[in-house]
């Protein structure tokens, strides 16, 4: 299976900043020692261009990012200071989003080892959140493969997909279905195609019954040709932004349900890891890295029928 990953991900922070940077290391290293790695590729990805981002962004945002002449408040919107590194971070990302997607196409599965950032709209970046890698890459695919004309991004972040939402809302070939905690950030929710909005505590059970729920209710109203899936680690009980309570077992089971229900239909299918902000950042690896295993073993599973 083939990951991708750049050292760009990882942005030099104020010491006092929340977000966990360190992760996409520490998964990376935690992936080159599990003992199921030698099938896995590492890649490092190019950075998206402008034309790429053109197809999700207004070219006055992207100079914008480009350029750094923002005001005060859409940065602090955004939540990480403007530096060139932001930039060259956020277009790796986007470009891991769009590399993993055409694997994908290839291989059957293929990851981006960062990515997710789904409070991005088309002119405007929020919440960690720069470009919208999921909807750039979406409409790369589109673009560049005949057979590839419905996308669906199944967002099982904590947090509702606003941006894709707001991208995907008269584009009748990107669907967005996002599982998250309604009581959460984005405070003011844009209406996806499929929204499926959880009270805090809700626990692995009655989560993954929703989720299966949803995914069948979703494939009834929309056929895919590719599917995009936000496997999120802030819907973990320890999470600080959460509120959700699923174990790490209900969040593999996740993981399986979303994985499996595309594979089946023999869909494509990109992930991203989207968010994660358990105090202990190791859990927030372990989550992340489950979900690669998952996947990893489901390709091997279409690959050789085991
Ligand atoms: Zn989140």
């Amino acid at each position: 299976m083939k990951l991708y990953y750049s050292d760009t991900f990882e942005l030099p922070l104020p010491d006092n900043h929340r977000f966990p940077m360190a992760k996409y290391t520490l998964l990376r290293e935690r992936i080159a020692a599990a003992q199921w790695q030698a099938a896995c590729e590492l890649r490092l990805p190019p950075a998206a261009t402008d034309e790429e981002l053109l197809l999700a962004h207004s070219a006055e945002y992207i100079a914008s990012i480009k350029s750094g002449n923002m005001t005060d408040l859409q940065i602090r919107r955004i939540g990480f200071p403007w530096s060139e590194k932001m930039v060259e971070r956020s277009r790796r990302s986007t470009g891991a989003t769009i590399a993993a997607a055409e694997s994908a196409i290839k291989d059957g599965i293929s990851a981006n080892l960062a990515g997710g950032t789904h409070h991005a709209f088309e002119s405007s970046g929020q919440g960690y959140c720069v470009f919208n890698d999921v909807c750039v890459a979406a409409r790369v695919i589109q673009k560049r493969f005949s057979n590839i004309q419905n996308v669906l991004v199944v967002d099982c972040d904590v947090h509702q997909g606003n941006g894709t939402a707001g991208i995907a809302k008269n584009d009748p070939h990107l669907f967005a279905f996002s599982v998250h905690c309604e009581k959460n950030y984005p405070f003011q929710k844009t209406d996806g195609d499929f929204d499926i909005a959880l009270a805090p505590a809700t626990k692995d059970d009655y989560y993954l019954a929703q989720l299966k729920t949803g995914m069948d209710l979703v494939f009834r109203r929309f056929k895919p040709d590719f599917v995009f899936y936000l496997a999120g680690a802030d819907p973990f009980e320890g999470d600080r932004l959460g509120l959700l309570s699923l174990t790490k077992q209900g969040l593999r089971e996740r993981d399986e349900l979303v994985i499996h229900y595309c594979r089946d239909q023999e869909l494509p299918l990109a992930l991203s890891m989207a968010g994660g902000y358990a105090p202990q950042i190791d859990d927030i690896v372990d989550i992340h890295l489950a979900t690669i295993e998952v996947a990893h073993h489901r390709l091997l599973r279409d690959r050789i029928g085991v």
